[in-house]
């Protein structure tokens, strides 16, 4: 296995990707475990600061590794996702993992993750915390993935942890059937979340006015200081300490928020889902998540788009495939039989004289890509049925066909081997 192998091994043979209905985001921290029973806790090995939270996680984690890289430590820093190489997700002093630990460590552990079927992020996780036992960090940097309580860097027990506070982001797993992934969709989603107060109009205040401007800073929310010194006047602004950067003090409450000026509530919101997006993308609606606290900018809503497994269809790429099996009788006579497609059945022709293996196209009939024009195919695959059991009198008929010159195989160069097909339909 070289790099590439194992980064498609853990992009496509993940349950994250592939897997049977909903089973991607898990409703619970069994895998995690299990992995970490499997790789003997790696995690207690080193001390760890917990990075949670919505925007600026990535870039509070960085400054935090390189704070403490300065002051002479072996750091770890465990991040996602990543721009460009997969590697950027796990470092050590500011490096990334090497390839080859990346490749070993799939290769050590594969047939245990047929078991366990631990997701991308998981398998990610594992492999971080092992790099960094084996390499004795002293510390390291741990941010959250998706974040919540079943996230699977939850497992660590931080010496600290620290939770951004910038935007209050949202995010929604949303399942798409194929037919909707083919036309892209519009959906209307309801979101759990943080909404404005309507009482108090989100200001925090009673009535919408029971506050008045900061004396302090005279509500400029920020407060400046002038200091003399030896080379002149310097000045220093700062958050004003009177109230927070508001620049309004709440003299009166509102009740329904309690002063803070959003309660729980929900959403109904307009998604417009675009044709080809595969299991995994992410949407993002600005603006759309959590509503921020006395007329804050409001987080963003993410959306992780997942696919619904189609119970005949399977997607490969842009391309569908499906699998028919036809009789024996079928084959060598003729038939016509029908297919499912995304636009509904269709009914094809199938040729007297058809061996078991001929893939059919039917242009087209595939999946938009998002990026770029142009759709993929169905590619039937026409598989012959022979009987696993037969009658006396079937038994007769076969054994005197046998004897026929029509039933010697003999393939010639148009009656293509599996791997020229496979050439043929995947180069
Ligand atoms: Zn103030
Ligand atoms: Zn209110």
């Amino acid at each position: 296995m070289n790099y590439k192998q194992a980064l498609e091994y853990l992009y496509s043979q993940l349950p994250m990707f592939h897997r049977v209905g909903a089973a991607a985001y898990k409703a619970d921290l069994n895998n995690t475990i299990a992995l970490c029973n499997l790789l003997n806790h790696p995690y207690q090995s080193f001390k760890s600061i917990h990075i949670a939270g919505t925007n600026g996680k990535g870039s509070v984690s960085h400054f935090i590794a390189s704070i403490l890289q300065e002051s002479g430590l072996k750091v770890g820093l465990y991040t996602s996702p990543h721009l460009k190489d997969f590697r950027e997700r796990i470092k050590i002093n500011g490096k990334m993992i090497p390839e080859t630990y990346v490749v070993n460590f799939i290769n050590k552990y594969q047939n245990e993750f047929e078991r366990i079927q631990p997701s991308f992020f998981e398998t990610t996780v594992g492999m971080a915390f092992q790099y960094f036992k084996e390499e004795k960090v002293d510390i390291a940097v741990i941010e959250t993935g998706l974040g919540g309580r079943l996230d699977s860097t939850n497992i660590i027990s931080p010496l600290l942890s620290v939770i951004t506070n910038i935007g209050y982001d949202h995010t929604n797993l949303l399942g798409n059937t194929i037919e909707e992934i083919a036309k892209g969709v519009e959906k209307k989603i309801k979101v759990n979340k943080y909404i404005t107060c309507d009482t108090c109009n989100g200001t925090g205040a009673k009535g919408g006015n029971a506050h008045r401007t900061c004396s302090t800073c005279r509500g400029t929310g920020h407060v400046t200081r002038i200091t003399n010194t030896i080379l002149g006047q310097m000045q220093s602004t700062s958050t004003c300490p009177e109230c927070g950067g508001e620049g309004q003090i709440i003299t009166d409450k509102c009740n329904t928020c309690f002063g803070n000026g959003i309660i729980k509530g929900e959403e109904v919101i307009n998604l417009n889902i675009p044709a080809g997006v595969t299991e995994g993308m992410q949407l993002s609606l600005g603006g759309k998540g959590n509503s921020a606290a006395r007329g804050g900018v409001a987080g963003d809503l993410i959306v992780v788009i997942e696919e619904v497994i189609h119970p005949e269809l399977k997607r490969e790429g842009n391309n569908l495939l499906y699998d028919h099996f036809i009789s024996f009788p079928e084959a060598a006579l003729g038939t016509s039989i029908e297919i499912p497609t995304i636009e509904g059945k269709v009914r094809i022709k199938i040729d007297a004289g058809t061996q078991s293996g001929k893939v059919l196209r039917l242009k087209g009939k595939g999946l938009p890509s998002i990026n770029s024009y142009g759709k993929g195919d169905l590619l039937v695959n026409i598989n012959v049925w022979t009987p696993k059991s037969l009658s006396k009198e079937e038994k007769a008929i076969l054994e005197k066909l046998d004897k026929s010159e029509n039933f010697i195989p003999r393939p010639t160069s148009s009656d293509k081997s599996f791997f020229d097909r496979m050439k043929e339909y995947f180069s």
